[in-house]
């Protein structure tokens, strides 16, 4: 492509993603983003301005030189692309398909002035993609062994991203897992239709071969502990996530046909529910009226989910407006496009049924008053707006807690809310030794946030094990960190 001026860049459209047609896709779990062809990835690589000082990047939480793989791609060197992207994140492929990029790095472009940023999180994913399963970083030469050990419990986001940097150090990794297959939220929680799991499957290989070992089905804390595994390990990572399903205390929601999304999701995608060989049974909502509680992203995966899976009618219902959806933009639109309906400024107080069977749902009309903490406009009732209406499944999806299987470890300090209180820079829990990050620190986030945390965790956690053998260990083991009050429990 010839060389275009600032002000030529400046003014070319951004281009669009190829999509599958929005009636069709909504009848199979085949992906819905079909990803940039060359072309298309050195056409709208090549509108980047090249800024001296990129914001883009102060927009990624794991700082990919986002401008250096957008010009390589422009001139066509998409291998130097994705070497570059891999050296600050290990699952390109992932980011590129669920980050919130325009919150981050999309949001921080000089170009969202325009509303045409340039379309990092598709490039990424092109990049990514053309790679496959080659292993750009790992054409470097293999780290020297270091002779320390690492457990990381949990393979989410958190903890894959906490592993590979820790692999990359030279450290042996192992990772615990408590389901059958590494992922976590990727796997279990985001439908085949937005990340296919081949995708994750090909990051969580890249990991295997890089040294990684993975433990399947081995939840800790109840057969093996913290402790067991400082038995094992120079140091632990705990990366559990937040999987504990919320509900929304009302009469009713023990009915048969009320569910959570995580549960829900977790039967449709881990085990595949959806298959007549799988043994998994999940509601039937096929031709039945599903209702979707919630306006988050996990509330659009369940709803599209139902949708796929035969749903008559499949709503979301939002006690608060479109504006105020946690939700991608892009999710949302994907749903309208599929058939979706939204209610917003509305509130489930009860659900009805017979003989334990769900038949309705009653609903309140809401209004927004002032904001809240979050700054968001607060939802409030309408006096004498309630109603009922029929239903035959609800799934509800208004957020998840941490879960309390490792609350019980001796020592482990958890905030009010069960999260665990770690050190902001380093991830240090008030367990020497026992780092922390991702969901179950911050309460759920996003991938990108957990993975920014498990890669500022494998940096502390190598720079302890070295300190650790320089100095003294005895003396320092017998101390807990001073920054931190004394663990309650
Ligand atoms: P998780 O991904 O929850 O992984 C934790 C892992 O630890 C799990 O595999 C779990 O089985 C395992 N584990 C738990 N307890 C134990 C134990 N005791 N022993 C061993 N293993 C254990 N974010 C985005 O950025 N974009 C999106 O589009 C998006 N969509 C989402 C859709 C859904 C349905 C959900 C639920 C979340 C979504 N998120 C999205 C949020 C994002 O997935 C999470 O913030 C992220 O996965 C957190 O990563 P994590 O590693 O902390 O935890
Ligand atoms: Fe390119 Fe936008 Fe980054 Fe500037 S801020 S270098 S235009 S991606």
């Amino acid at each position: 492509m010839t060389e275009l001026s600032r002000k030529e860049r400046s003014a070319m459209a951004r281009t669009a993603m190829p999509e599958r047609d929005g009636r069709a896709r909504a009848t199979t779990f085949d992906e819905v983003n079909l990803g940039f062809t060359e072309e298309l990835a050195i056409l709208e690589a090549s509108r980047c301005l090249r800024c001296p000082r990129p914001k883009c990047i102060e927009g990624c939480p794991v700082g990919v030189r986002i401008d250096e793989f957008i010009i390589a791609i422009a001139d066509g060197a998409f291998d130097r692309a994705a070497e570059i992207v891999s050296e600050d994140n290990s699952l390109p492929a992932v980011c590129g398909r669920v980050c919130p990029q325009e919150s981050q790095c999309e949001g921080a472009c000089v170009l969202s002035r325009k509303e045409r940023p340039i379309a990092i999180g598709h490039l990424e994913r092109f990049v990514a993609d053309r790679a496959g399963s080659s292993d750009p970083v790992r054409s470097s030469a293999a780290p020297k062994r270091s002779g320390f050990s690492v457990g990381v419990v949990g393979s989410g986001p958190a903890g894959l991203a906490c592993a590979f940097d820790l692999a990359r150090a030279g450290h042996a990794v192992t990772v615990y897992e408590a389901l059958h297959e590494p992922g976590g939220v990727l796997v279990y929680g985001i439908p085949e239709y937005r990340l296919p799991k081949a995708v994750v499957a090909a990051e969580v290989d890249r990991l295997r071969r890089n040294g990684v070992t993975f433990e399947m089905n081995v939840p800790i804390g109840n057969a093996e502990s913290i402790d067991d595994l400082l038995d094992r390990h120079d140091a632990v990572f705990i990366g559990v996530g937040a999987g504990l399903p919320r509900f929304l205390d009302v009469p009713g929601e023990h009915l048969v046909g009320v569910l959570s999304a995580n549960e829900f999701l977790t039967r449709v995608n881990l085990m595949r529910g959806y298959d007549e060989g799988s043994n998994t049974p999940i509601p039937d909502v096929v031709d039945r009226r599903v209702a979707v509680i919630g306006g988050g992203n996990t509330a659009l995966d369940a709803v599209r989910t139902a949708l796929r899976l035969g749903a008559r009618d499949a709503t979301v219902y939002y006690r608060r407006t479109e504006d105020e959806m946690p939700a991608r933009r892009e999710e949302i639109r994907h749903a309208r496009e599929e058939g979706v309906h939204f209610e917003f400024l509305v509130n489930p107080g009860a659900f009805r049924g017979e003989e334990g069977w769900l038949h309705t749902m009653e609903l309140e009309r809401m209004r927004l008053g002032e904001p809240d903490a979050d700054g968001r406009r607060r939802p409030e009732p309408i006096d004498g707006t309630r109603v009922d209406v029929p239903v035959d499944v609800v799934v509800i999806a208004v957020g998840n807690a941490p879960n309390p299987t490792l609350a019980r470890t001796p020592g482990l300090a958890l905030s009010p809310r069960g999260t665990i209180v770690v050190d902001g820079e380093t991830g240090m829990t008030s367990r020497r030794g026992v780092f922390a990050g991702g969901d179950i620190v911050t309460g759920g986030a996003t991938v990108i946030l957990a993975m920014g945390a498990g890669r500022r965790a494998a940096s502390a956690i190598s720079n302890f094990l070295q300190e650790g053998s320089e100095g003294d260990s005895s003396d320092a083991a017998s101390t807990g960190p001073g920054w931190l009050p004394t663990p309650s429990r």
